[in-house]
């Protein structure tokens, strides 16, 4: 006999089910039909896998142990001829190349060896390790799924099936004919060396093989992935084509010089800027002058704050996954730019020690006076006690999830304006798409063509999301809202899904169910 189970108890929140509450919101408010709310509740398919790699032999440090120290304080200096056998990596270790036995004059006592002016580290053997992975397709309704890959130690199920969401209603925002996805791989990029991250990325695109293509799904680079990434990924999935340039268009944020577009690089921190002036221009703000706080100095951050210094905007602080600094009257961001991005010794790519600008602690940095928060690291950063001490008119969303539910309720409370992630950061994603179409033509657009099509791109949706939050209809050379807004104001947020959403429903509306 069949034992009925009791009604199980509520669900347990997580960021997934957090971010669903704003598509259960705006998919309540246009009348959703039951069936397609199904089809966009969960993703299609949530791929989990693992990915191998022979970890190299490394040099780690011995810590500061004084016993350790004045036990090996004997050990003579072991010399090392080949200049690059030794690679620093981001951790403090190095990866010891066998090529650093070859003309070296070395003295291991216990598997320990002295390096001049380095110190003391211990010998460990290499030994192979494997590592969780993800690609998490969330809709296609609308074209291949398209989304980020992140390498990070904190990623999850969870986290990805969010990204993924976040892909679906962002392309659709942005008004190009992608899906949604995101994947990667939960590792810390910081501890492997630069040969052992381009192994790991050829072992997770070669598994992932069968379920990616220019029309199928088309990763493109997140936290700790970049240009490189995407290089090699391209090169495993072209590997052995006959005509491997029809297939450039399975990644994009590749090197302009291998296909990728001009203006790509920056254009997510470019789309940031145009919502911030679009923002500026509807309220009569002046940006000159204005006071800006950055978190983040990675991608989105650097090239945000470059292009709003540029306008004239004050960066008073800016705080990294290891410091934060500030400055009153404004930071020299290309001073900082190339501090962190453009000095290889820099291996953190962080702002710590910054020699223009005094170091402040993370709260502090949430309570200085400004004008405008951007957010551009990770999620989950303006909580609800972030929100109670922020002291800014405009957080402009450039991170993915930077906000949590409790920190948007505090805001709105507060009346402080936000422009959500999902228009705010889609100018990546824009440009990508502009990217796949000049790899399909085999064509090659100037870096003004690029921005022109942005500009114009980002301020309409804008605009629109605009008219449906203050529900006021309206067509102009610029862009139509009439056929978004739902008879009632609305919160920024659930506007923005709500844009997506229509966009999405048209196509199970119209197109129909096969089966
Ligand atoms: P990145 O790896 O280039 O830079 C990340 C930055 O965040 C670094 O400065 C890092 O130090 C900082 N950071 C990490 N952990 C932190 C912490 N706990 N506190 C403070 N700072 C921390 O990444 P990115 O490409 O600039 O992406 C940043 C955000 O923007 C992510 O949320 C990403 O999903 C989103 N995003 C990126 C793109 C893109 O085109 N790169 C597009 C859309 C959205």
């Amino acid at each position: 006999m069949r034992v009925m189970r009791k009604e199980s108890t509520p669900k347990k929140q997580t960021i997934y089910t957090e971010q669903m509450e704003t598509f259960h919101r705006a998919a309540d408010l246009i009348g959703m039909l039951p069936r397609v709310r199904l089809e966009l509740e969960e993703p299609d398919f949530e791929h989990i896998f693992y990915v191998t790699l022979d970890v190299r032999d490394r040099l780690v440090p011995l810590g500061d142990d004084d016993e350790e120290a004045e036990h090996f304080k004997d050990l003579p200096a072991s010399s090392m001829k080949a200049g690059d056998a030794l690679e620093p990596i981001a951790n403090g270790d190095y990866v010891l190349h066998r090529r650093a036995l070859l003309s070296a004059d070395i003295t291991v006592r216990e598997g320990v060896i002295r390096i001049p002016n380095r110190g003391l580290f211990k010998m460990v053997k290499g030994e192979p390790r494997k590592f969780k992975a993800y690609r998490i397709q969330h809709n296609q309704v609308r074209g291949p799924y398209k989304g980020g890959v992140r390498f990070h130690k904190d990623v999850s199920l969870d986290l990805f099936k969010t990204l993924a969401a976040e892909m679906t209603w962002k392309t659709a925002i942005a008004d190009i004919p992608f899906g949604g996805a995101k994947g990667g791989i939960r590792i810390d990029p910081q501890a492997y060396s630069r040969e052992e991250m381009e192994h790991l990325t050829l072992r997770y695109m070669y598994k992932l093989k069968n379920l990616m293509g220019p029309f199928l799904d088309i990763p493109a680079p997140d936290v700790n992935t970049n240009g490189e990434i995407m290089a090699i990924m391209m090169r495993q999935f072209t590997d052995g084509q006959r005509t491997p340039h029809a297939f450039r268009g399975v990644v994009t944020g590749k090197d302009v010089r291998i296909g990728g577009s001009e203006g790509r690089l920056k254009a997510t921190g470019q789309g940031v800027v145009y919502c911030i002036e679009e923002w500026a221009r509807d309220k009569g703000f002046q940006l000159r002058g204005a006071r800006v706080l950055v978190q983040g100095f990675g991608n989105v951050g650097s090239a945000a704050a470059e292009l709003l210094s540029g306008m004239g905007c004050r960066i008073v602080a800016v705080n990294d996954a290891n410091a934060t600094i500030f400055k009153d009257d404004g930071i020299d961001v290309a001073a900082l730019v190339k501090y962190v991005h453009e000095n290889p010794e820099n291996l953190k790519k962080t702002v710590l020690d910054f020699p223009g600008a005094v170091a402040i602690s993370k709260a502090d940095f949430w309570k200085i006076d400004a004008d405008i928060a951007l957010p551009a690291a990770l999620g989950g950063e303006i909580d609800g006690n972030v929100a109670e001490t922020i002291k800014v008119k405009l957080v402009v969303e450039g991170a993915n999830g930077p906000t949590t539910p409790d920190g948007d309720r505090v805001l709105a409370a507060r009346k402080i304006e936000l422009i959500p992630d999902i228009i705010a950061n889609a100018g990546g994603v824009t440009v990508s798409y502009y990217e796949w179409l000049q790899n399909q033509r085999m064509e090659h657009w100037t870096e003004q063509d690029v921005n022109t099509r942005l500009e114009r791109a980002i301020k309409s949706n804008y605009a629109i999301i605009r008219d449906v939050a203050r529900d006021q209809p309206n067509k102009t050379p610029g862009h139509d809202s009439r056929r978004y807004c739902i008879g009632k104001p609305t919160e920024m947020r659930t506007a923005a899904m709500i844009l997506a959403l229509k966009r999405i429903e048209a196509h199970y509306l119209l197109e129909g169910f096969s089966q």
